[in-house]
């Protein structure tokens, strides 16, 4: 029979997990697939740990796997992908922000072999700031412009996949990964299901504004070379237009017996002309940087403890 993996990234989620245990449960229970729940805890500071491992403890469905630190969600999603067994692999958050109630849905997709994947969109973002929905939305729109994977407005992680399509995605071994990127990279037929944003049971979401910039620098620059073609577009304008406008100085003064232009616009057009060096230095910088962590080839987590038999400790 088809087995269901549920692979859930936990970092201090010590409220939310066993709310999540009891709803995924009832649905999974339900719809009379064997199943596995896989508990990947990043490395948390709370009770997590210990709920995780007492959940294991008297639910055979339970595996987990506890990471030495914080290795951050993307390691934590690899990680389970990575030791999860089933044939159909579904990513959920903990914070029960994605629904359980769309699995079975989800399931019966996937059987009727039209499609390889079911990945989930929110249709609205109710209940977040507004400066945060802002600053998604030009997200989106920026890197589906400038990056080679489409990633779709409010797309969540919460997807349930086939294991050819699992399997190409452990076959995508990058260092920095970008989830919403590599599943949009590696195709296969995806249907997208809309619901309505959900928020977080309990507890606190892990995000903040650096942290989500981050990110999104991290989708840009690891699906796009645009920003470095940017650099030289710019560079090459820059310099056209300052031989033009040598041109002319120079015509003025020689010919319509005019002025130079002044000393302020002479420092005005160097600290400009710095400022555009130092920015394309900065883009440059950007790609160099993830090239250095990607030839230092440091695993993507280290697992502490685990109740899985086969379970990779380093990955
Ligand atoms: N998470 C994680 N490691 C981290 C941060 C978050 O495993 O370093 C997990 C978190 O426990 C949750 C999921 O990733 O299950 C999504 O996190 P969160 O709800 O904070 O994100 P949001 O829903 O606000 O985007
Ligand atoms: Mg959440």
């Amino acid at each position: 029979m088809t087995k269901v993996s549920i692979i859930v990234p936990c970092f201090n989620e010590e409220e939310s997990i066993p709310l999540f245990y009891q709803e995924a449960t009832g649905v999974l229970k339900a719809t009379g697939k064997t199943y596995e729940i896989l508990f990947v805890d990043d490395g948390s500071t709370d009770k997590t740990p210990e709920i995780i491992r007492e959940l294991a403890g008297k639910d055979e469905h339970i595996l987990y796997l506890s990471f030495s630190k914080n290795f951050g969600k993307e390691a934590a999603m690899l990680a389970g992908l990575e030791n999860c067994h089933g044939e159909y692999v579904a990513m959920m958050d903990a914070d029960l922000q994605d629904p359980p109630s769309l699995l079975p849905e989800m399931i019966e997709c996937l059987e009727s072999h039209e499609y390889d994947c079911v990945a989930t969109r929110r249709a609205n973002r109710t209940g977040e700031p507004k400066i945060r929905s802002w600053c998604a939305k030009k997200f989106y729109k920026i890197v589906n412009r400038f990056s080679d994977a489409e990633i779709v407005d409010g797309a969540r992680d919460f997807r349930l996949m086939n294991r050819d399509m699992v399997n190409a995605i452990l076959s995508m071994n990058e260092y920095s990964r970008f989830s919403k990127g590599i599943f949009g990279w590696v195709g296969f037929r995806t249907k997208w299901l809309s619901f309505d944003n959900a928020e977080r049971v309990a507890g606190k979401s892990k995000w903040c504004f650096w942290k989500l910039f981050q990110y999104a620098l991290d989708g840009i620059i690891g699906f796009s070379e645009a920003p470095l073609h940017l650099a030289s577009w710019i560079g090459s304008g820059m310099t056209l237009f300052s031989f033009l406008a040598m041109l002319v100085i120079a015509i003025r003064k020689l010919f319509l017996n005019g002025t130079a232009a002044g000393w302020a616009l002479a420092i005005c057009v160097i600290v400009f002309m710095g400022g555009i060096q130092l920015i394309a230095l900065g883009i440059i910088g950007q790609y160099l940087a993830k090239t250095y962590w990607e030839t230092k080839r440091r695993p993507h987590y280290i697992a502490a403890d685990s109740n899985i038999d086969d379970v990779k400790k380093i990955g």
